[in-house]
């Protein structure tokens, strides 16, 4: 493949200033970042290797210089001998805010050069932490939804400075030691062989700028710990226990770092003598003897309210009646389960002498009267 140039790959004229290259760099990096170009993540490697090496050159006056006069015979020695790798990209630092975490570089970067990236310069990690909360709710919460205001304790970007630390934000200036750079270069003679090594600036730690006067209402850390409050839906059909997760609203630790997520368990407070299996409940109701005898009405709560349910003539004990619609819906669904109730039925404990002999013309009397009266004894022990 012939080598396309590097002015013509960014889409820059000669004459552009390093912020017009490292904008337009970002620009197509962006457009052909290989995660958000899933149906051809080949190609998109390849086109974003390209850019990455145009803007390799071209960011770096020196390099640029070098390839202006020369072409890319100026600039070769830089890489390896099969040409620019991810190795020889010394500018992941400009695309942190694009790239950082992301399965691509975790392919392309090994532990340390990854490792590298996702500390930042002043050693916050690059990628905001995870936030988890409780939120209890009643029951009736997972019939129709609900939406919660809660208080998350985050630490987030202080506003005052927008997370540079430096008084209103514009207190910088530019590192003394790298100009701004964020790396500097070392070249090390050792016998014949001639080393150069880049390493992050030990004065702005890879910023390229420092502070020059510290933001007062976060001491120049960028960062406030703050109870940021946060509206949460929860969907109809939530199961107990479930987790919802609200992307990027966990810690957010200064400019250009990746939010964590915020996870939200739901925890039903339990209710009396309902109990919960899927899109189904379950309750029980006891009805006098009479009612199970004769028929009758039995007053059932329901997951909001109460229902009345008909008791048929000659209900055995425990019997399981189904009232349909009573139950949960399914998760964001509207279709509800059922709710079952378990009749109990209530045996008076002592009957009048009257009602012993209605009773018994009624029902006639229990079959084989017994002859001997039995006494209680107790359980027999196994
Ligand atoms: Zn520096
Ligand atoms: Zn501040």
């Amino acid at each position: 493949m012939a080598k396309r140039d590097y002015y013509e790959v960014l889409g820059v004229p000669r004459t552009a200033t390093t912020d017009e290259v490292k904008s337009a760099y970002r620009k197509l990096a962006r457009q052909h970042h290989p995660d958000l170009n899933k149906e051809n993540p080949k190609a998109a490697e390849e086109k974003f290797k390209e850019l990455s090496e145009a803007y390799e050159v071209l960011a770096d006056p020196a390099k640029r210089q070098r390839y202006d006069s020369q072409g890319y015979r100026g600039v070769e020695g830089e890489f390896g001998p099969g040409g620019f790798s991810w190795q020889n990209f010394t500018h992941v630092g400009d695309l942190e805010d694009l790239l950082g975490g992301t399965d691509f570089f975790q392919a392309f970067f090994g532990g340390d050069l990854l490792g590298g990236m996702r500390t930042r310069a002043s050693g916050i990690p690059f990628r905001g932490n995870d936030v988890e909360v409780a939120l209890r709710l009643p029951l009736s919460a997972a019939l129709h939804g609900t939406e919660r205001v809660i208080e998350v304790p985050v630490q987030g970007e202080c506003q005052d400075c927008r997370g540079t630390g430096a008084r209103n934000g514009t207190a910088l200036e530019t590192c003394p030691e790298c100009q701004g750079r964020g790396q500097v270069r070392r070249s090390v003679n050792r016998g014949a062989a001639h080393l150069i090594t880049i390493t992050e600036c030990p004065t702005c730690h890879g910023a390229g700028r420092r502070i020059k006067e510290a933001c007062p209402t976060c001491g120049g850390s960028g960062i406030l710990r703050q109870a940021r409050k946060i509206s949460v839906a929860i969907p109809a059909g939530i199961e107990d226990q479930a987790v919802l997760r609200l992307a990027g609203q966990g810690t957010a630790p200064g400019t250009g770092a990746i939010p964590g997520d915020l996870f939200v368990q739901v925890l039903f407070e339990p209710m009396a003598g309902l109990r919960r299996e899927g899109q189904n409940a379950y309750t029980e109701a006891v009805v006098p003897l009479a009612t199970a005898l004769l028929g009758g009405e039995a007053r059932v709560a329901t997951i909001e309210s109460e229902a009345i349910l008909k008791i048929p003539a000659g209900t055995q004990p425990e019997s399981q009646f189904r009232l349909r619609g009573e139950g949960f819906p399914k998760l964001r669904g509207r279709d509800r389960g059922d709710l079952f109730v378990t009749v109990h039925v209530q045996l008076p404990e002592q009957l009048s002498g009257g009602q012993r002999d209605l009773l018994q013309q009624a029902l006639g009397k229990p079959a084989g009267a017994p002859a001997r009266r039995p006494t209680l004894f107790g359980r027999r022990r196994t």
